[in-house]
Protein backbone atom coordinates (compact mmCIF):
# COMPACT_ATOMS: atom_id res chain seq x y z
CA UNK A 1 0.00 0.00 0.00
CA UNK A 2 1.07 3.67 -1.10
CA UNK A 3 1.51 6.25 1.86
CA UNK A 4 -1.08 9.00 1.13
CA UNK A 5 0.46 12.43 1.58
CA UNK A 6 -1.81 15.26 3.23
CA UNK A 7 -3.31 17.25 0.93
CA UNK A 8 -0.80 20.22 2.25
CA UNK A 9 1.83 19.00 4.44
CA UNK A 10 2.55 22.95 5.99
CA UNK A 11 -1.12 23.18 7.00
CA UNK A 12 0.17 19.36 8.76
CA UNK A 13 3.27 21.19 10.28
CA UNK A 14 1.46 24.58 11.04
CA UNK A 15 -1.13 22.18 13.16
CA UNK A 16 1.48 20.31 15.20
CA UNK A 17 3.21 23.52 16.13
CA UNK A 18 -0.14 25.01 16.88
CA UNK A 19 -0.81 22.41 19.24
CA UNK A 20 2.60 22.12 20.78
CA UNK A 21 2.54 25.76 21.45
CA UNK A 22 -1.06 24.95 22.92
CA UNK A 23 0.09 22.11 25.06
CA UNK A 24 2.94 24.85 26.56
CA UNK A 25 5.83 24.34 24.46
CA UNK A 26 8.13 26.74 25.32
CA UNK A 27 11.27 26.00 22.99
CA UNK A 28 10.51 26.30 19.56
CA UNK A 29 12.40 28.97 18.32
CA UNK A 30 10.29 29.68 14.97
CA UNK A 31 8.11 32.28 13.63
CA UNK A 32 5.35 30.58 11.83
CA UNK A 33 4.65 33.64 9.78
CA UNK A 34 7.85 32.68 8.33
CA UNK A 35 6.89 29.41 6.85
CA UNK A 36 8.42 29.50 3.26
CA UNK A 37 5.70 30.37 0.63
CA UNK A 38 4.84 27.59 -1.95
CA UNK A 39 5.83 28.75 -5.42
CA UNK A 40 3.39 28.87 -7.76
CA UNK A 41 4.12 24.99 -8.77
CA UNK A 42 6.55 25.72 -11.90
CA UNK A 43 6.81 22.87 -14.69
CA UNK A 44 10.52 22.28 -14.62
CA UNK A 45 9.91 18.56 -16.18
CA UNK A 46 10.38 20.22 -19.74
CA UNK A 47 13.82 22.56 -18.40
CA UNK A 48 17.15 22.10 -19.12
CA UNK A 49 20.30 21.28 -16.96
CA UNK A 50 21.33 24.99 -17.41
CA UNK A 51 18.05 26.14 -16.33
CA UNK A 52 17.66 23.85 -13.22
CA UNK A 53 21.35 24.37 -12.39
CA UNK A 54 20.61 28.06 -12.07
CA UNK A 55 17.41 27.83 -10.34
CA UNK A 56 18.98 25.19 -8.05
CA UNK A 57 21.53 27.79 -7.42
CA UNK A 58 19.38 31.16 -6.68
CA UNK A 59 17.79 28.44 -4.07
CA UNK A 60 20.94 27.62 -2.53
CA UNK A 61 21.64 31.06 -1.99
CA UNK A 62 18.66 31.84 0.49
CA UNK A 63 19.24 28.78 2.36
CA UNK A 64 22.93 29.79 2.82
CA UNK A 65 22.02 32.54 4.68
CA UNK A 66 18.66 31.69 5.98
CA UNK A 67 17.69 32.13 9.83
CA UNK A 68 14.32 30.62 9.98
CA UNK A 69 14.81 28.97 13.08
CA UNK A 70 17.57 28.58 15.99
CA UNK A 71 19.76 26.02 13.80
CA UNK A 72 21.06 28.93 11.95
CA UNK A 73 22.97 30.16 14.72
CA UNK A 74 24.92 26.81 15.62
CA UNK A 75 25.48 25.82 12.06
CA UNK A 76 28.83 25.83 10.95
CA UNK A 77 27.80 25.63 7.15
CA UNK A 78 24.10 24.79 5.81
CA UNK A 79 24.13 21.88 3.37
CA UNK A 80 22.11 22.52 0.72
CA UNK A 81 22.38 19.46 -1.54
CA UNK A 82 24.81 17.80 -4.23
CA UNK A 83 25.04 16.42 -7.49
CA UNK A 84 23.51 16.39 -11.18
CA UNK A 85 20.57 19.11 -11.39
CA UNK A 86 19.22 17.18 -13.90
CA UNK A 87 19.30 13.67 -12.15
CA UNK A 88 16.83 10.88 -12.86
CA UNK A 89 17.39 9.77 -9.09
CA UNK A 90 17.27 11.71 -5.73
CA UNK A 91 18.60 10.55 -2.35
CA UNK A 92 16.85 12.41 0.74
CA UNK A 93 18.58 11.97 4.12
CA UNK A 94 17.76 13.36 7.17
CA UNK A 95 20.21 16.16 8.39
CA UNK A 96 23.54 17.08 7.89
CA UNK A 97 26.26 15.41 10.47
CA UNK A 98 29.66 16.69 12.36
CA UNK A 99 31.55 16.42 8.57
CA UNK A 100 28.58 17.53 6.51
CA UNK A 101 28.41 20.49 8.71
CA UNK A 102 32.06 21.67 8.75
CA UNK A 103 32.44 20.68 4.50
CA UNK A 104 28.80 22.07 3.66
CA UNK A 105 28.31 18.62 1.71
CA UNK A 106 25.86 15.87 2.51
CA UNK A 107 26.16 12.89 3.23
CA UNK A 108 30.21 12.93 3.34
CA UNK A 109 31.06 11.29 6.88
CA UNK A 110 30.80 7.50 7.10
CA UNK A 111 27.22 6.66 6.17
CA UNK A 112 28.15 9.05 2.96
CA UNK A 113 30.91 6.28 2.02
CA UNK A 114 28.32 3.87 2.38
CA UNK A 115 26.11 5.57 0.36
CA UNK A 116 28.99 5.53 -2.23
CA UNK A 117 29.48 2.12 -2.09
CA UNK A 118 25.99 1.51 -3.14
CA UNK A 119 26.07 4.15 -6.08
CA UNK A 120 29.21 2.68 -7.69
CA UNK A 121 29.60 -0.89 -6.28
CA UNK A 122 25.79 -1.52 -6.22
CA UNK A 123 24.24 -0.04 -8.96
CA UNK A 124 27.26 1.64 -11.52
CA UNK A 125 26.35 5.78 -10.86
CA UNK A 126 29.17 8.39 -9.73
CA UNK A 127 27.74 10.64 -6.90
CA UNK A 128 27.94 13.32 -9.81
CA UNK A 129 24.88 11.01 -11.75
CA UNK A 130 22.56 11.46 -8.79
CA UNK A 131 21.39 14.36 -6.31
CA UNK A 132 21.63 14.13 -2.92
CA UNK A 133 20.20 16.48 -0.18
CA UNK A 134 18.46 15.85 3.35
CA UNK A 135 15.28 17.39 4.77
CA UNK A 136 16.80 19.41 7.14
CA UNK A 137 19.52 21.72 5.60
CA UNK A 138 21.35 22.45 9.19
CA UNK A 139 22.66 20.00 11.59
CA UNK A 140 20.86 19.38 14.75
CA UNK A 141 23.32 19.79 17.19
CA UNK A 142 25.11 16.29 18.77
CA UNK A 143 22.78 14.80 15.85
CA UNK A 144 19.73 14.75 17.62
CA UNK A 145 16.41 14.17 15.51
CA UNK A 146 14.98 17.10 13.81
CA UNK A 147 12.48 18.93 15.57
CA UNK A 148 8.74 19.49 13.85
CA UNK A 149 9.16 23.11 13.73
CA UNK A 150 12.64 22.63 12.10
CA UNK A 151 11.39 20.16 9.70
CA UNK A 152 8.55 22.48 8.89
CA UNK A 153 11.14 25.19 7.94
CA UNK A 154 13.00 22.87 6.02
CA UNK A 155 10.49 21.27 3.83
CA UNK A 156 9.42 24.34 1.86
CA UNK A 157 12.77 24.05 -0.16
CA UNK A 158 13.08 20.48 -0.65
CA UNK A 159 10.11 20.47 -2.11
CA UNK A 160 11.66 22.94 -4.67
CA UNK A 161 14.44 20.75 -4.83
CA UNK A 162 12.46 18.30 -5.96
CA UNK A 163 10.22 20.53 -8.16
CA UNK A 164 13.43 21.83 -9.95
CA UNK A 165 14.60 18.50 -10.71
CA UNK A 166 11.71 16.72 -11.66
CA UNK A 167 13.37 13.36 -11.06
CA UNK A 168 11.87 9.61 -11.89
CA UNK A 169 12.61 8.57 -8.86
CA UNK A 170 13.34 9.65 -4.80
CA UNK A 171 14.81 7.35 -2.59
CA UNK A 172 14.24 7.89 0.67
CA UNK A 173 17.06 7.29 3.59
CA UNK A 174 15.43 6.31 6.73
CA UNK A 175 12.35 6.57 8.41
CA UNK A 176 12.47 10.27 9.35
CA UNK A 177 13.07 11.74 5.87
CA UNK A 178 10.34 8.59 4.93
CA UNK A 179 7.72 9.82 7.20
CA UNK A 180 8.74 13.84 6.94
CA UNK A 181 8.42 13.76 3.17
CA UNK A 182 5.65 11.19 3.06
CA UNK A 183 3.17 13.18 5.57
CA UNK A 184 2.91 9.53 7.59
CA UNK A 185 3.61 8.31 10.69
CA UNK A 186 3.87 4.22 9.52
CA UNK A 187 6.73 2.60 10.35
CA UNK A 188 9.81 1.53 8.22
CA UNK A 189 8.68 -1.99 8.48
CA UNK A 190 5.79 -0.67 6.75
CA UNK A 191 7.34 1.75 4.67
CA UNK A 192 10.35 0.23 3.70
CA UNK A 193 11.00 -1.62 0.15
CA UNK A 194 7.94 -0.30 -1.57
CA UNK A 195 7.00 1.99 -4.12
CA UNK A 196 5.17 5.23 -2.70
CA UNK A 197 3.55 8.05 -4.32
CA UNK A 198 5.31 11.61 -3.30
CA UNK A 199 3.92 14.58 -5.52
CA UNK A 200 3.42 11.59 -8.77
CA UNK A 201 6.68 10.93 -8.43
CA UNK A 202 7.66 7.00 -7.78
CA UNK A 203 9.79 7.36 -4.13
CA UNK A 204 11.27 4.31 -2.67
CA UNK A 205 11.69 4.07 0.93
CA UNK A 206 14.84 2.34 2.64
CA UNK A 207 17.25 2.19 5.44
CA UNK A 208 19.57 4.92 6.27
CA UNK A 209 23.24 4.32 5.74
CA UNK A 210 23.97 4.89 9.27
CA UNK A 211 21.65 2.50 10.24
CA UNK A 212 23.15 -0.23 8.21
CA UNK A 213 26.56 0.53 9.06
CA UNK A 214 25.19 -0.51 12.68
CA UNK A 215 22.86 -3.33 11.40
CA UNK A 216 24.73 -5.13 8.66
CA UNK A 217 22.96 -7.77 8.13
CA UNK A 218 20.15 -5.44 7.35
CA UNK A 219 22.17 -4.84 3.79
CA UNK A 220 20.29 -7.20 1.77
CA UNK A 221 17.11 -5.79 2.33
CA UNK A 222 18.72 -2.27 1.23
CA UNK A 223 20.47 -4.15 -1.60
CA UNK A 224 16.50 -5.84 -2.98
CA UNK A 225 15.14 -2.10 -2.59
CA UNK A 226 17.95 -0.45 -4.45
CA UNK A 227 17.56 -3.31 -7.28
CA UNK A 228 13.82 -1.99 -7.42
CA UNK A 229 15.10 1.27 -8.19
CA UNK A 230 17.52 -0.16 -10.60
CA UNK A 231 14.75 -1.69 -12.45
CA UNK A 232 12.45 1.30 -12.92
CA UNK A 233 15.57 3.21 -13.78
CA UNK A 234 16.71 0.44 -16.19
CA UNK A 235 20.24 0.15 -14.70
CA UNK A 236 22.60 -2.84 -15.04
CA UNK A 237 24.68 -3.90 -12.24
CA UNK A 238 28.43 -2.88 -12.93
CA UNK A 239 30.21 -5.83 -14.59
CA UNK A 240 32.28 -8.08 -12.40
CA UNK A 241 29.91 -8.06 -9.39
N1 LIG B 1 23.06 11.51 7.58
C1 LIG B 1 22.11 12.15 6.87
O1 LIG B 1 20.92 11.86 6.99
N2 LIG B 1 22.51 13.08 6.01
C2 LIG B 1 23.77 13.42 5.81
O2 LIG B 1 24.05 14.29 4.99
C3 LIG B 1 24.75 12.72 6.56
C4 LIG B 1 24.37 11.78 7.44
Amino acid sequence: MTAKPTSDPRRACLGQLQSDLFLGAKAIHFDPTKLPQRLAPADFSQATAQQKSQALQALQAEVLNCQKCSLAQTRTNAVFGQGNPDARLVFVGEAPGYYEDQQGLPFVGRAGKLLDDILTKGMGLAREDVYICNILKCRPPKNRDPGPAEMACCLGVLEQQLQIISPQVICCLGRIASQCLLQTKSPMRDLRGKWHDYQGTKTMVTYHPAYLLRNPPEKKKSWSDVQKIMAELGLKRPAGR
